[in-house]
């Protein structure tokens, strides 16, 4: 087992974090994050008396704001290829609405070309981006395709050992109905199958086979296409469903003929932030407890999962069963959160890493 050198004291679930820098023109003159130290992350809240107080919180990796697509995928390469080993991945993305999950995962197209202006004082990170003119960058690429594309290169590295076939699904969970984003046809709401043929499947969301880096381009911009389709101006769906790239791998030895099957959950989750029941009502109320629901189902799965308890309270949202195979078990998770630098940020700061230090 090659690229299995992964194997954490509490299991197979790992937790990276990662301060996004301040966006252009919305630069502070304080930050949060008090400060970044190999793996703990300090931030800065100010307590009632005007005295600043500090807060640390350690885990498998922090990311800070400089630190480049390419360097967050290096981390999760041996992860990510454990899937071609026949282990189930599930690499999900947490945090409040703006804090850097799709960043991370997909990138938005077109991107700003950044110039990274750094600047340190004695406590506080300033980091900021301007933005150029808007390109498309490999730069900027996320985990999603980089993670497709490492298949790429092992599968045609190991062409005279394994054939390997690989296909995506992708599928969006919005008020616990969840809906495929390949879709051609009507899009209708999918059910979540337990075969012990397949385990855990939704056989009616498209499988489309891929074999290059055009193929995802070409389906995960089919699915960005869908997902804003369903969304209004005044409803920014994105940030209040989750989203999943799912990735099979079947791989044949061709000496023995064994075949062993993986699979790669890559979720982009919808905003942590918790919505003031005072000022929202109907449709808007109903998603934000959807969401409260079901990333609390994920945080109490994983927490289980951690603290290697007896029952793992899967079947309690849509999110949790859809992951089921990929939490747990044997299967390697990586919980991902985002943290936004912004001074006003620090509230929704602390519950996400609280969240993530259930684990930690
Ligand atoms: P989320 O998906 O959590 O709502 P986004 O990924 O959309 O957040 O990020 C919000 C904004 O911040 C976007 O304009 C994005 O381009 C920018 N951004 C996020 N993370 C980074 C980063 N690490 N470096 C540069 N810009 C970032
Ligand atoms: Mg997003």
């Amino acid at each position: 087992k090659l690229y299995n050198q992964i194997q954490d004291l509490r299991g197979n679930i790992r937790v990276y974090c990662r301060v996004r820098p301040f966006l252009p023109g919305k630069v502070s003159s304080s930050s949060s994050v008090a400060g970044i130290e190999d793996r703990t992350i300090t931030l800065m809240t100010s307590s009632k008396q005007g005295k600043d107080a500090r807060k640390s919180f350690t885990f498998n990796r922090v990311f800070g704001p400089l630190a480049t697509q390419a360097e967050v995928f290096v981390d999760m390469q041996p992860l990510v290829r454990s899937v071609l080993d026949g282990y189930n991945v599930c690499i999900f993305a947490y945090g409040q609405t703006g804090s850097g999950k799709t960043f991370t995962m997909v990138h938005s197209f077109p991107i700003f070309v950044v110039i990274l202006v750094s600047l340190q004082n004695q406590n506080n990170i300033f980091v900021m981006l301007q933005s150029g003119p808007k390109i498309l960058t490999e730069e900027g690429l996320g985990v999603n395709y980089r993670a497709l594309n490492d298949l790429f290169d092992i599968q045609a590295q190991r062409r005279d050992t394994f054939c390997y076939e690989i296909s995506v699904q992708m599928m969006e969970i919005y008020n616990e109905q969840v809906r495929d984003l390949l879709h051609s046809g009507p899009n209708k709401k999918l059910e979540i199958r337990n075969s012990s043929q397949n385990g855990i499947a939704v056989p009616d969301a498209n499988r489309v086979p891929v074999a290059s880096t055009s193929d995802v381009v070409d389906l995960m911009n089919l699915g960005q296409k869908n997902r804003a389709v369903c969304s209004t101006a005044m409803n920014d769906r994105s940030s209040r469903s989750h989203s999943c790239v799912t990735v099979h791998v079947q791989g044949r030895d061709l000496t023995s003929g064994t075949v062993l099957r993986g699979c790669m959950h890559l979720v982009d989750l919808a905003g942590s932030e918790r919505v003031d029941k005072s000022e929202v009502v109907g449709d808007r109320l109903k998603e934000a407890q959807h969401i409260n629901k079901s990333l609390a189902a994920l945080g109490d799965v994983i927490a289980s999962l951690a603290q290697k308890n007896a029952h793992v309270p899967y079947r309690n949202s849509k999110l949790t069963q859809l992951l089921q195979d990929s939490l747990g078990g044997q299967a390697k998770t990586l919980m991902f959160v985002h943290i936004a630098p912004e001074p006003d940020a620090i509230g929704e700061s602390i519950s996400t890493l609280k969240f993530a230090d259930r684990v930690a």
